[in-house]
C-alpha cells in the first residue's frame, strides 16, 4: 500500500472515511521545506553543515472528518512536529530548532463559504484532489520563525557570556520555580 500522505483524493472522500494518517517522515520527503532548510544551512561553511539534516523526523497525525452534521464541510485536524537544523541569525552557528504546529482546518473549495465556523482555519482547495502532504508541508513552512535564533543565550556565541560578577543573577527556570514555590508556602503558613 502506498503512503496515504501522498495519495490524492477529494476532500469529501478523505473525510467520509474518517481517515486518520500517522505522519512518520523524513524532512527530505518535503521538497519545499527541505529546500528552505538547505538554503538556510548554505550560510555555513560546508564542513559545519550538520550531516544528517535531511533525516530529521517529521512526526504527527492528521484526522479527517466533517465540521457539520450534513457532511458538507470536510475538515482535518492536523498536528505535526519536527526538529530542523537551522542557522542562528545572531551568531551564525548551526543549532537545532524545534517546530511544533497544529491546526483545525476546514477544507473548502474556492469561493465556498462557511459561516459560523470561526473556530476553524480555512484551507482553500486549489485542485479537486487533495494530497495530505501539502497541508503538512505548508503548516511546517508557516511555523518557521522569521528569524531563527538560539533560544538560550548560554548556547549563543553572540550573546555575552556569563561573567563572574553576573553569575549570581542567573537562575535556571527550575531554580526560579522552586523559589516561587517556597515563597508561596511561606505565604500560606
Ligand atoms: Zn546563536
Amino acid at each position: 500500500m502506498g503512503n496515504p500522505l501522498r495519495e490524492r483524493r477529494s476532500a469529501a472522500e478523505w473525510s467520509a472515511g474518517s481517515q486518520v494518517i500517522e505522519i512518520a517522515e523524513k524532512i527530505s520527503n518535503f521538497e519545499q521545506l527541505a529546500a528552505i532548510v538547505e538554503a538556510d544551512l548554505a550560510a555555513l561553511d560546508a564542513d559545519k553543515i550538520p550531516a544528517g539534516w535531511r533525516d530529521a523526523r517529521v512526526a504527527g497525525q492528521m484526522k479527517f472528518g466533517f465540521a457539520d452534521a450534513q457532511q458538507t464541510l470536510p475538515r482535518v485536524e492536523c498536528r505535526v512536529a519536527v526538529t530542523v537544523d537551522a542557522v542562528c541569525q545572531r551568531c551564525l552557528e548551526a543549532f537545532r530548532l524545534p517546530l511544533e504546529t497544529e491546526a483545525d482546518l476546514l477544507l473548502l473549495a474556492l469561493e465556498q463559504e462557511a459561516d459560523g465556523y470561526d473556530e476553524y482555519e480555512v484551507w482553500e482547495l486549489e485542485e479537486s484532489l487533495l494530497q495530505p502532504q501539502d497541508i503538512v508541508e505548508e503548516m511546517l513552512i508557516m511555523a518557521l520563525p522569521f528569524s531563527a535564533m538560539h533560544l538560550e543565550s548560554a548556547a549563543c556565541k553572540a550573546l555575552s557570556p556569563v561573567t563572574e560578577e553576573s553569575a549570581d543573577d542567573v537562575t535556571t527556570p527550575f531554580a526560579a520555580l522552586r523559589e516561587q514555590m517556597a515563597k508561596d508556602n511561606e505565604g500560606s503558613a
